[in-house]
C-alpha cells in the first residue's frame, strides 16, 4: 500500500535521542529522560535527555569557539550558501521521517507535517540566496577626502527558544536565516517536541555546517530556557511563545544587554464585509481557527462580520466546521489533529467554560471528542461576543472562534484594534477601497486580503504591539541577526589636530 496514503504505523517502542554538541550526539546517561506521550494515541513515543544549565554552558561554548575562529562566520557567503542548499535537499529527501516524528510529538496530521517540511526545505533555498544577496551601503558623497562604508556583521552567537506548536516550522523560519547571516547557534526546543529539533542537526551535519554551528540542548523552559536567556556568553536569543514568558525574557536580558527577537501570542481579527465572497470567506475562516488546532499564534480566533450577514455567514462557517475530519494524526485524510498537551487541553476546555458563563451564544463544537484515546476538542464557535469577554480577549490557543457583528468599517477597525495583541489579521470583501483602508489601519505585523495564514519564505513575520520585537524571514530576517558598522576611510592625508 502507497505510505501515504495508508494511517501510519506507531512506534513499537519509544525513541531514544541524545543532545547535540559540537558536532557529536551526546546520550542522556545519569542525566535521566523525559518521555514524550503522543497526543494523538498517549502512548510513548520519544524520549530526550534533560539538559542542566552546565549542558548549556558546554553547547554555549561550542557556539562561541566555532563563532569566534571564523569557521562559518568569516567563510564567503557562496560557501553557507552551499550548505543551505544541501541541507534543503536532504530535508526533501527525509521529509517523509521528519514529518512522522514531528506529528507524533505534536499531533498535528501528518498530511500537514508533511506540508510544512516542504516548506521548510524552501525556506533553506531562500536562505541561501540571502546569504548571498546580505551587503551593505557606500558613501561617496561625504567630500574629497572621505569614504564611508557600512557592513553587515553577524550578531554572534543566538539562542533560540521554539514552542511545541510548530516544532520544525517555527525552527525553520528561523535557523537558515541566522545562519546565512553568519551566526552559530544553541537551539531548546519544547521539551514536548524536540525529536525534530535534533534531527535538524543530522541533516546539517550531513549539508557540511561545520561542528559548533548548530548546538541543541534539551530540557525544560524554566532550567535551560531561563538560563539561555541570562547568559552573558549569547548576543542574542530569538524566543516563540507566549507573552509572559516573553517578558521573563526582556528582564532576563538585560544582564548582557543581549538583543531579543520576540514572537509572542496574538488574538487575531478576521474582518468579513457583506460584499465579500462568502462562500470563500467561510472556508478561509474556518481553516484560519482550525488549523493546527487554533494552536497558531497567526490563527484568526475573532471573526468581526457585517451584522446584515452575521446569522447567515455563523452558519456557514459552523457547517464548514462540521465538516472538517477531525481525528487521528497519522491517517493521511485528518485536517484537524489532538490537541498538544495536556495543559492546552485544560486551557481551552477552560475557554469554552468561561464563554458559556459568560452568556456567549454555543453555536457549534463545545465539547471534547472521544475517539478512545489522545485528546481531541471539537472546533467550537461562539455567537454573541461582546468584547469585554475572556473568549474576545485572551489568547485560547484551540479551535475557539468568537464571533462579533459590526455596522460601520469604523467599528470594525476598532473592535480589530481592540487588543493588546498585533500578530495578524485578515480582511474579506470585495471592494479595494475597504482592503486597503483596513489593512493600513488595522495594527498588526502580518495582514491578508481574501485570504488567511499565507506565508512563504519571502515575506517577514513578527508583530506589533505585545506580540513581539523584530522580524524573522525575508531578507529582513536575515538582518535581524546582523549588526550594522561605520567605517570611514580617509583619502590621502587628514588635516593635523596639532599642528
Ligand atoms: P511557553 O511560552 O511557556 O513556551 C515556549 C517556549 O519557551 C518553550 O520552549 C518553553 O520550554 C520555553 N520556556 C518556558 N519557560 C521559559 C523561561 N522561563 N525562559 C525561557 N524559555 C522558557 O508557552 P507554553 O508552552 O506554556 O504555552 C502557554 C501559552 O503560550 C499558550 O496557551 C499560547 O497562548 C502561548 N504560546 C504561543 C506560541 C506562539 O507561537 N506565539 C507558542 C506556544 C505557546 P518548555 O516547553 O520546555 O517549558
Amino acid at each position: 500500500m502507497d505510505q501515504r496514503t495508508a494511517t501510519l504505523a506507531l512506534p513499537a517502542t519509544p525513541r531514544s535521542f541524545g543532545f547535540f554538541v559540537d558536532g557529536q550526539t551526546i546520550e542522556a546517561g545519569p542525566r535521566g529522560h523525559f518521555e514524550r506521550r503522543s497526543p494523538g494515541h498517549d502512548v510513548p513515543v520519544t524520549r530526550m535527555p534533560k539538559c542542566t544549565t552546565a549542558d548549556l554552558d558546554m553547547a554555549v561554548a561550542a557556539a562561541r569557539r566555532a563563532f569566534e575562529d571564523g569557521r562559518w562566520s568569516r567563510i564567503p557567503a557562496v560557501e553557507r550558501a552551499d550548505v543551505l542548499l544541501r541541507a534543503a535537499q536532504i530535508l526533501r529527501r527525509r521529509a517523509e521521517e521528519i514529518a512522522y516524528w514531528e506529528t507524533l510529538e505534536n499531533g498535528k496530521p501528518i498530511s500537514q507535517a508533511r506540508a510544512e517540511v516542504g516548506g521548510c526545505a524552501g525556506m533553506f533555498e531562500y536562505a541561501a540566496g540571502a546569504a548571498r544577496a546580505l551587503h551593505g551601503d557606500a558613501f561617496n558623497n561625504l567630500g574629497e577626502g572621505m569614504f564611508g562604508v557600512v557592513t553587515r556583521e553577524p550578531i554572534g552567537v543566538v539562542g533560540l527558544i521554539t514552542p511545541w506548536n510548530f516544532p520544525f516550522l517555527i525552527l525553520c523560519e528561523r535557523v537558515p536565516y541566522i545562519l546565512a547571516a553568519g551566526c552559530t547557534i544553541v537551539a531548546k526546543p519544547s521539551e514536548v517536541t524536540s525529536a525534530t529539533t535534533l534531527l535538524l542537526a543530522e541533516v546539517l551535519a550531513e549539508a557540511g555546517l561545520p561542528a559548533g554551528c548548530y548546538n541543541v540542548v534539551t530540557g525544560s523552559g524554566s532550567t535551560v530556557g531561563q538560563a539561555m536567556t541570562e547568559h552573558a556568553d549569547i548576543d542574542m536569543v530569538s524566543f516563540t511563545g507566549s507573552t509572559a514568558v516573553g517578558r521573563r525574557c526582556v528582564a532576563a536580558a538585560a544582564g548582557n544587554f543581549k538583543k531579543l527577537g520576540l514572537e509572542l501570542g496574538g488574538k487575531n481579527p478576521q474582518i468579513v464585509f457583506a460584499d465579500a465572497d462568502l462562500e470563500d470567506a467561510a472556508d478561509g475562516v474556518a481553516f484560519g481557527i482550525g488549523f493546527n488546532t487554533g494552536q497558531c499564534c497567526v490563527s484568526g480566533s475573532r471573526l468581526i462580520v457585517e451584522r446584515s450577514v452575521a446569522r447567515d455567514f455563523e452558519a456557514m462557517v459552523a457547517a464548514k466546521l462540521a465538516k472538517v475530519k477531525v481525528g487521528d494524526p497519522l491517517d493521511p485524510e485528518t485536517q484537524i489533529g489532538a490537541i498538544t498537551t495536556t495543559a492546552q487541553n485544560d486551557t481551552i476546555l477552560g475557554y469554552i467554560a468561561k464563554g458559556k458563563q459568560e452568556g456567549a451564544r454555543l453555536v457549534c463544537g463545545g465539547d471534547r471528542l472521544d475517539f478512545g484515546r489522545g485528546q481531541y476538542i471539537a472546533p467550537t464557535l461562539f455567537g454573541d461576543v461582546t468584547g469585554t469577554m475572556a473568549i474576545a480577549r485572551e489568547e485560547i490557543f484551540g479551535p475557539v472562534l468568537a464571533v462579533m457583528p459590526f455596522d460601520t468599517m469604523e467599528e470594525a477597525i476598532a473592535i480589530a484594534n481592540d487588543t493588546v495583541y498585533g500578530l495578524a489579521a485578515s480582511v474579506w470583501t470585495k471592494n479595494i477601497d475597504k482592503a486597503l483602508t483596513v489593512s493600513r489601519r488595522v495594527r498588526a505585523g502580518r495582514f491578508w486580503v481574501n485570504t488567511t495564514l499565507a506565508g512563504g519564505p519571502e515575506l517577514p513575520i513578527g508583530g506589533f504591539k505585545q506580540s513581539g520585537w523584530g522580524r524573522e524571514a525575508g531578507i529582513y530576517g536575515v538582518e535581524e541577526y546582523t549588526q550594522v558598522k561605520s567605517v570611514h576611510i580617509e583619502i590621502g592625508k587628514r588635516q593635523p589636530w596639532v599642528g
